[in-house]
C-alpha cells in the first residue's frame, strides 16, 4: 500500500513537471508570435531617452540623477552574443559600449577599442533581458524554463524564469495580453550585494513587423513608501520613443578586436606615497585612500570601489604601520565609486565615520542582503552585532579623532551641490586637507566643486599647506589658489 502510494504520487509529481514544461515552451512561442519574433535573429532600434547615474544620487533618499540621450541605437545579435549600444547624452561625449560573448570593449573619441573586461557578463547578461532576448533565451536548448501564474496587471500573468549563464535567475513576466511586461534579475554590487535590476516593459508598437515597447529600467529599490526615505536610487535607463527599428541587420555579429580578446581584468595595484610622518595616501588606482597613525591605532579615510581594493589597502596599511588595528574607516560621502570597501572595513573591526545624514543609508548597506552571487567577507563571516549600528560614529558640522600624537578634523562641506553630506579632513599639525570629488590635480578648469572647497577652507580659516584628493595627485595649496585664479 505504502509502495503504491510512493509510486502514484512520483508519477503524478512527473507528469506535472512535464506539462509545466510543456506549457512554458507554449506560452514563450505565443509570445514570440505575438511580439512578431519568429524569424529574428538580429535588431537595431533607434530612438531618445534617459539614463540614470547609478550609485551617484545627490543624497541617499533621492533618485539617480538623470542624463538626457537625445540620440539613442543599440544593435543586437541573438545568435553570437553581440551587443552595441551607441548614444550621445545632453552636453556630453558619443558613448559606444559593445561586447560579443566573454569579451567587452569600448570606443575612445578617436573610435580606437579599449577593453572592458570586467563588464563582460553584465552585458551579456543584458542582452537576455531585452524583449527578444528574454524569449530567446528561455526558449533556448538547456534553458529549462520553469512556470508560475498570479494575479498581475489587471488579470492573470504567467512569470516564466531561467536561470542564466548557471548563475543568474531571469523572470520575464507575460501579462494577459500576452505580452512580455517585466524582466526582472540580480547582478552582483560591491555597495548592496545581489541588486535588484528589472526592466517594464509597456507601450508596445509594431515597426516592420516587430514589437518594440517603452523601456524602463531599475537598478537597486526605491523605498519611497516608507518615512523616513533611506534609499531612493532606482531610475536608470529609458526608452521614451523609437525613431527607427530594424529586424536582421547586416554586420549585428561583432568582431572582437585583438586587443581585448587579449586583455585581462588587472589585478588590483596599491602604490603608497609618505604625505608626513605617520601619514601615506595609499593609491595606485582610481581611488585613493589615506592611512593616519595615531599612538595605537590607525585611522583610513575612505573605502572606494570594492572589497579587493579594500582588502589590498588594508594589507599595505598593515604592511606600512604594523601592529596597530586600523579602528576607524571616514568615509567622505556615500556615492557608490567611494563606498564599495565599507564592508571590508566593518569586517575587519573599524568603527565607520560618517555625516550623520549618511547614517540610515550606510546601516542599510551594512545590512542589506542577500550576497550570494558574490558573496564578501561581512557576509560570509559577519562579526557580533555588526548590524545593530553600533559600529557608527557620526559627524554634524565637525568631529575630532585625536590622541597624544595625532589630531585629524572633519568638516562638514557646506554650500556644495556634488552631494549632501561631504566630509573632508583637516591635519592640524601637517597642514593637510583630505577630500574628494571637489578637487583633482588632472582638472582642466575650476568648477563648482572647486569654488566650494575654496569657500570652506576660508570659512573654516584653515591653514592649508597642502591638499591631498582621493583622486589625482597631492599640489601644494599655492597650486590650488593658482588654478582657481586662472579660471576667473
Ligand atoms: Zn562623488
Ligand atoms: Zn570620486
Amino acid at each position: 500500500m505504502g509502495t503504491r502510494f510512493w509510486s502514484v504520487l512520483t508519477l503524478s509529481m512527473l507528469m506535472t513537471g512535464s506539462a509545466t514544461a510543456q506549457s512554458a515552451q507554449s506560452v514563450l512561442q505565443a509570445t514570440a508570435l505575438a511580439m512578431g519574433m519568429e524569424n529574428l535573429t538580429s535588431i537595431q532600434y533607434s530612438g531618445s531617452g534617459w539614463r540614470g547615474r547609478v550609485g551617484q544620487n545627490v543624497s541617499p533618499d533621492r533618485d539617480w540623477p538623470r542624463v538626457e540621450l537625445p540620440s539613442y541605437t543599440r544593435t543586437i545579435d541573438f545568435d553570437t552574443m553581440s551587443s552595441k549600444e551607441e548614444y550621445v547624452p545632453e552636453a556630453g561625449a558619443r558613448v559606444t559600449s559593445l561586447v560579443r560573448g566573454d569579451y567587452a570593449w569600448s570606443l575612445d573619441a578617436q573610435g580606437a577599442p579599449v577593453p572592458q573586461p570586467a563588464a563582460a557578463e553584465l552585458r551579456r547578461l543584458e542582452i537576455l533581458l531585452t524583449p527578444w532576448g528574454f524569449i530567446k533565451g528561455a526558449m533556448a536548448p538547456g534553458a529549462n524554463p520553469t512556470m508560475v501564474t498570479r494575479h498581475e496587471y489587471g488579470g492573470r500573468s504567467t512569470v516564466i524564469s531561467f536561470i542564466a549563464f548557471g548563475k543568474y535567475r531571469i523572470n520575464g513576466t507575460i501579462n494577459p495580453d500576452g505580452m512580455l511586461e517585466r524582466v526582472q534579475t540580480w547582478v552582483p554590487n560591491p555597495v548592496v550585494g545581489d541588486m535588484y535590476y528589472e526592466n517594464v516593459y509597456t507601450q508596445y508598437q509594431e515597426v516592420g513587423g516587430v514589437q518594440i515597447p517603452r523601456f524602463h529600467q531599475h537598478q537597486d529599490y526605491d523605498d519611497g513608501a516608507n518615512a523616513p526615505n533611506v534609499s531612493g536610487g532606482d531610475h536608470a535607463f529609458g526608452l521614451e520613443t523609437v525613431s527607427d527599428l530594424q529586424a536582421n541587420v547586416a554586420n549585428a555579429a561583432l568582431t572582437v578586436p585583438d586587443a581585448v580578446q587579449s586583455a585581462r581584468v588587472p589585478p588590483v595595484r596599491v602604490e603608497s606615497q609618505r604625505l608626513s610622518d605617520g601619514v601615506w595616501l595609499v593609491g595606485g588606482g582610481s581611488h585613493h585612500s589615506v592611512a593616519v597613525e595615531f599612538d595605537d591605532h590607525v585611522v583610513v579615510i575612505e573605502a572606494p570601489l570594492n572589497e579587493a581594493r579594500s582588502l589590498a589597502v588594508i594589507a599595505e596599511v598593515y604592511r606600512l604601520i604594523p601592529d596597530k588595528p586600523i579602528r576607524f574607516i571616514v568615509t567622505t560621502h556615500h556615492h557608490w565609486d567611494h563606498l564599495g570597501g565599507l564592508r571590508a572595513y566593518a569586517h575587519e573591526g573599524a568603527t565607520v565615520v560618517t555625516h550623520e545624514s549618511t547614517k540610515p543609508y550606510y546601516q542599510e548597506v551594512l545590512r542589506a542582503g542577500p550576497w550570494l552571487l558574490e558573496p564578501d567577507r561581512l557576509s560570509l563571516y559577519p562579526p557580533e552585532e555588526w548590524s545593530e549600528g553600533y559600529i557608527f560614529e557620526t559627524v554634524n558640522e565637525k568631529y575630532v579623532l585625536a590622541d597624544r600624537t595625532r589630531t585629524v578634523e572633519l568638516y562638514n562641506v557646506q554650500g556644495l551641490a556634488h552631494v549632501a553630506g561631504m566630509l573632508i579632513a583637516y591635519l592640524p599639525r601637517e597642514k593637510i586637507v583630505v577630500q574628494a570629488d571637489l578637487y583633482s590635480s588632472t582638472a582642466q578648469a575650476p568648477d563648482a566643486s572647486a569654488r566650494s572647497l575654496q569657500r570652506n577652507l576660508e570659512r573654516l580659516a584653515l591653514d592649508v599647506e597642502t591638499i591631498v584628493g582621493i583622486h589625482g595627485s597631492p599640489v601644494p595649496m599655492s597650486q590650488f589658489v593658482e588654478f582657481l585664479s586662472a579660471g576667473q
